[in-house]
C-alpha cells in the first residue's frame, strides 16, 4: 500500500495485544507498512512485563465466549510459537485445591465448566493425589490442569517486536515515543508524538491502561472506564521454593471476579505468591502508596467505580487489608500449603490490571474491541489475554482486513478468529479473570 502516508496503520502500545496485531497484520498484508509506537523505553513494560507468566487453559470462562475460544486457540498458537523462536516455557499443569466443605460446589462448577470447554486432561483429584502432586499443599479435593504452563511474556513479546521489522522495511517498532494527539484531516491522520509525528491511514489502539484516554484521543467516548487493579507478589525465599512445584491455586468464589492469590512458578525457578487485587490510585503506579491526582479523579469522579465499590465492599477490604499486612497474606497462603512461614516470603513485584468497568460498577470480563471509521480500539483486554494475544491479533487482523481494506497478500493460514466467529453469541456471563 504505498501512499503518501508514513505508514498505513500506527498500532498505539508495545505490549503483547499491540505487537501480536501488529504482528498478524504484517504477516497476512506484506505491502501494508505498521508501526507500533509505544511510550516507554522498552516493550512490555506495564501489564506484559508485570504478570504471573501463565499459560491459562481457559477453564473458567463461559464456553463459546471469546475468552474462552481465543485463549485455547491461542494458549496452542503460543507454545507453537514459543518453540519455533525456541522461548523457554514449560507445560508444568496446576491444581485447584478446595480447603474446605463450603468450596465444594464452587469447585465442581469450575470443574463443569472446564469440561465444558473441552480443557484437555482434566482430572478431578482426591486429598492423597494432591499430596502427591504437590507435598506441602493441603487440601481435601481438587482438579488437575495438565495443559496449564509457564513462560516469559516479555520475551514473546521481543519476538514479536522482531518479527515484526524483519518482515518488511516500512515496518517499524519505535520505542520512547508516546502518542499525545490525533489531527485528523480528510485521508490521513496525523499521530502527534513526543519524538515527531507520522501520518497514517489507519490507528489501533492497544494502549492497555491508557486505552480509554487513546480511544478519546480519537474523539470517540467509550461507553467503559479502565479503572486500575494493583496487585501485590510474594517471593518465596530460595529454602522455601521448595514447597512449591507448579501451579497451585484456590477455589475461586464466584460471587468475586478476581481468583484469589495462588503459587505460581515462574520460568526463571522463583515462586511467587498473589496477586491480590486493590483498587490502585495511579494507573501505572507500582508501590502501594502511590498516587496520581489525574488517575485518581478520572476513577473517583465516574459513577460506575463508586457502584463498583458497594458491589464488592466486602472483598475489596479483605483485599486492602491483605495488601498492608503481610500477616494476613500470609495466612491466605497457609490455607494452601498451612506449613509457610513468615520469613518464608519476601514482597516481590506488583502488576497492575486494566479492568474496564461499565457505568453500571460492572467489570467487563469479555475482551471488547471496537471499530470506528479508521481504527480499531482494544478497550478491555484483561487476563488471559497474554495467553490468547496471538488469537486476539488474528481477530484484530481479521477486522483490519475488512473494514481498513487492506490488500491481502499470499495468505494460506489464516484462521476464522474466535472473536469474530462467536460475535453475535450472547455475552458471556461474569467469569474469572485468570491471574
Ligand atoms: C498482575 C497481573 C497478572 C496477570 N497474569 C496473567 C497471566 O498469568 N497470564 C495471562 O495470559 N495474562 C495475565 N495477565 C493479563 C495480561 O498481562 C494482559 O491481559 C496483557 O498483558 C495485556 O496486554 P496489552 O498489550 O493490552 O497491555 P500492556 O502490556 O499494558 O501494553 C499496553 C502498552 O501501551 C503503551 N501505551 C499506553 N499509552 C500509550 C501512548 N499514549 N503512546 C504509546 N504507548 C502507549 C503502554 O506503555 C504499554 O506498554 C495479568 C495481568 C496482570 C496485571
Amino acid at each position: 500500500m504505498k501512499g503518501s502516508t508514513d505508514f498505513d496503520i500506527v498500532v498505539v502500545g508495545g505490549g503483547i495485544v499491540g505487537l501480536a496485531s501488529a504482528y498478524k497484520i504484517v504477516l497476512s498484508h506484506a505491502d501494508v507498512r505498521v508501526a507500533v509506537l509505544e511510550k516507554e523505553g522498552r516493550l512490555a513494560t506495564h501489564q506484559t512485563g508485570h504478570n504471573s507468566g501463565v499459560i491459562h487453559s481457559g477453564l473458567y470462562y463461559e464456553p463459546g465466549s471469546n475468552k474462552a475460544k481465543t485463549c485455547a486457540e491461542g494458549r496452542k498458537e503460543l507454545i507453537a510459537f514459543a518453540k519455533k523462536h525456541r522461548i523457554p516455557y514449560e507445560i508444568c499443569g496446576k491444581i485447584i485445591v478446595a480447603t474446605h466443605e463450603k468450596e465444594l460446589a464452587n469447585l465442581e462448577e469450575i470443574l463443569q465448566n472446564a469440561l465444558d470447554n473441552d480443557i484437555e486432561g482434566i482430572e478431578e483429584i482426591g486429598q492423597d493425589e494432591i499430596e502427591a502432586t504437590e507435598p506441602f499443599c493441603r487440601g481435601i479435593a481438587g482438579i488437575r490442569v495438565p495443559c496449564t504452563g509457564i513462560i516469559d511474556f516479555t520475551r514473546v513479546a521481543a519476538k514479536l517486536g522482531e518479527l515484526i521489522e524483519a518482515k518488511g522495511d516500512g515496518n517499524k517498532v519505535l520505542t520512547s515515543h508516546e502518542v499525545t494527539r490525533f489531527d485528523k484531516h480528510d485521508f490521513y491522520t496525523k499521530v502527534v508524538t513526543n519524538h515527531g509525528a507520522f501520518a497514517t491511514k489507519y490507528i489501533i489502539n492497544c494502549a492497555g491502561l491508557q486505552s480509554d484516554r487513546v480511544a478519546r484521543m480519537d474523539g470517540f467516548e467509550p461507553k467503559v472506564k479502565i479503572v486500575p487493579f494493583r496487585g501485590d507478589y510474594y517471593e518465596l525465599t530460595e529454602t522455601a521454593k521448595e514447597k512449591v512445584k507448579g501451579l497451585i491455586y484456590p477455589v475461586s468464589d464466584p460471587a468475586f471476579p478476581f481468583l484469589g492469590v495462588h503459587f505460581t512458578r515462574m520460568i526463571d525457578g522463583s515462586v511467587q505468591c498473589g496477586p491480590n487485587a486493590v483498587f490502585s490510585f495511579k494507573r501505572e503506579g507500582y508501590g502501594r502508596t502511590d498516587f496520581s491526582l489525574k488517575d485518581s479523579w478520572d476513577a473517583l469522579s465516574y459513577g460506575g467505580t463508586w457502584k463498583m465499590f458497594f458491589r464488592h465492599f466486602r472483598y475489596g477490604l479483605g483485599e486492602y487489608s491483605r495488601a498492608f499486612s503481610k500477616k494476613l497474606f500470609l495466612r491466605r497462603l497457609q490455607r494452601l500449603i498451612p506449613s509457610l512461614q513468615a520469613e518464608d516470603i519476601k514482597p516481590c513485584k506488583t502488576g497492575v490490571r486494566a479492568q474496564a468497568v461499565g457505568p453500571d460498577g460492572e467489570l467487563i470480563d469479555d475482551f471488547r474491541i471496537e471499530r470506528r471509521v479508521n481504527s480499531i480500539h482494544v478497550l478491555n483486554a484483561p487476563s488471559p489475554a497474554a495467553t490468547a494475544s496471538l488469537a486476539i491479533g488474528d481477530h484484530i487482523d481479521q477486522m483490519a482486513t475488512q473494514y481498513f481494506n487492506l490488500p491481502i497478500s499470499q495468505k494460506p493460514d489464516v484462521k476464522r478468529s474466535s472473536v469474530s466467529k462467536s460475535r453475535k453469541r450472547k455475552s458471556a456471563k461474569t467469569s474469572k479473570l485468570e491471574d
